[in-house]
């Protein structure tokens, strides 16, 4: 299945219930503009490498586009669609003033230099560079892309536009990054298990959780989490599943993958594989690393009683629809990783008003952000007795159309 049916399929159950007519239904589903550009990449040893890259701009009734871009082997025009639309939603949930995009490059990182990687990256944003800006379309970090990143392409738009800090976030403190961007998504993933936890009476001592990822969110997800004393049973990166039953020395982890990178080698649980992690007998389930891990095939195997969606699409709705019927509580990824892009804004307000905020003040704007938005899709869930991810899009979806209403034709 596509990505962007999937998405199409959340948001035509929450346009369903708030009994939203087809043109506004296809106004606010269709992306405003679709980019495809071609990148030819000199690599070190002469040769030439051509990449495509994508930006999808989705919608901007509520403001600027914003959305970060993936560096990745299975990025197409069709996935980065599916995101830009899911940036829409989330933007409008997390009630921050923008509207949603994103972009991407279908390259495996790994397999460049960083000389061939930070090339590639200019020669994108060659590209791209007359479609964004500080007031029109913010990219950010996403898989396969980090502060460094963003770094090189703020410095490359700068060669067109002079000094903008604005135009993209998630750049390194140094380059008028803000302090706690990089732990924002995973900080935000802690934040709501534990809003979630409590809603449903629970406590973290004794609450065991598997997290499938151990990159930027699933590291800081983790960190939060066990410094809040749930019980952490698993982790994961690409190099396959670690689980102890009894929990993991999550300090001993953390510090593994800052020395050697990857988790390959960890001797402080059992080797499983990425799809047992899935299926283990645990309280909450994190999938924090790609799309459509949780599909029909393995949807009836989960043994969690909540799944926290830090990745963008972990679930698929076939999964999604399985999940509901046995109870399962899913926080959507529309909320669950919306940290990320909250920081991201306070980042832009600062650029903006050349201004530092402390960290404190990042991590009490971040909490009480999250926490609102928690709140109206819970209360948006109990009163319409749908699921949270139809709840979560019913909040959005009614934002996005009453600012396309405001706006007028
Ligand atoms: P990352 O590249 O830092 O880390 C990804 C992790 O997933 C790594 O540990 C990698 O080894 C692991 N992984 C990759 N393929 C895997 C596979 N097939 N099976 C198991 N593990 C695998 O990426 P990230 O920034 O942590 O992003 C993870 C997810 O969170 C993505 O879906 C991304 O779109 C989403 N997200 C990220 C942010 C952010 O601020 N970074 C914000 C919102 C959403």
């Amino acid at each position: 299945m596509k990505a962007s049916e999937a998405v199409k399929h959340y948001f035509d159950k929450a346009a369903d219930k708030l009994e939203l007519h087809d043109e506004m239904r296809q106004l606010m589903f269709t992306p405003k503009r679709e980019i495809q550009v071609q990148i030819p990449v000199e690599m070190d040893d002469g040769s030439l490498n051509t990449y495509f890259g994508y930006r999808v701009q989705h919608d901007n009734s509520r403001g600027p586009m914003k959305g970060g871009l993936r560096y990745h082997h299975e990025v197409d025009l069709d996935e980065v669609r599916a995101l830009a639309s899911l940036m829409t939603w989330k933007t409008a949930l997390v009630d921050i003033p923008y509207g949603g995009a994103k972009g991407g490059v279908c390259v495996d990182p790994r397999e460049l230099s960083r000389k061939e990687n930070q090339r590639l990256t200019r020669k994108f944003i060659d590209q791209i560079h007359e479609v964004i800006g500080p007031d029109t379309d913010i990219p950010a970090p996403d898989m396969g892309t980090n502060s460094e990143t963003m770094a090189w392409m703020r410095n490359q738009y700068e060669k067109y536009h002079g000094f903008s800090p604005a135009v993209i976030t998630g750049k390194p403190v140094e380059h008028y990054g803000a302090k706690g961007r990089e732990e924002a998504t995973g900080r935000g993933v802690g934040i709501l298990t534990f809003k979630l936890l409590t809603r449903m009476n629970l406590k973290p001592q004794g609450t065991s959780v598997a997290i499938q990822g151990f990159g930027n969110v699933g590291f800081h997800a983790a960190k939060w989490l066990y410094e809040s004393e749930f019980k952490i049973s698993a982790i994961s990166d690409v190099s396959g599943a670690y689980y102890a039953e009894g929990g993991i020395d999550i300090g001993k982890a953390l510090k593994y993958v800052l020395d050697g990178r990857s988790l390959e080698g960890f001797d402080g649980a059992e080797k499983i594989t990425n799809s047992e992690i899935l299926e283990l007998p645990v309280d909450v389930l994190i999938p924090a690393a790609i799309g459509g891990v949780i599909t029909r095939a393995n949807a009836k195997n989960i043994k969690a009683k909540m799944i926290v969606e830090a990745a963008n699409g972990p679930v698929d709705w076939e999964a999604d629809d399985i999940l509901d019927e046995m109870d399962v509580v899913v926080l959507p990824d529309i909320l669950a990783n919306a940290g990320g892009v909250t920081v991201s804004y306070f980042e832009w307000v600062q650029n903006r008003q050349f201004y530092h905020w402390e960290l404190d003040r990042i991590r009490q704007n971040l909490q009480a952000k999250l926490g609102n938005a928690f709140e109206s899709v819970w209360q948006t869930s109990k009163d319409h007795q749908v699921n949270l991810r139809t709840a979560a899009y019913m909040v959005a979806i009614e934002r996005v159309k009453r600012a396309t209403e405001l706006a007028g034709p």
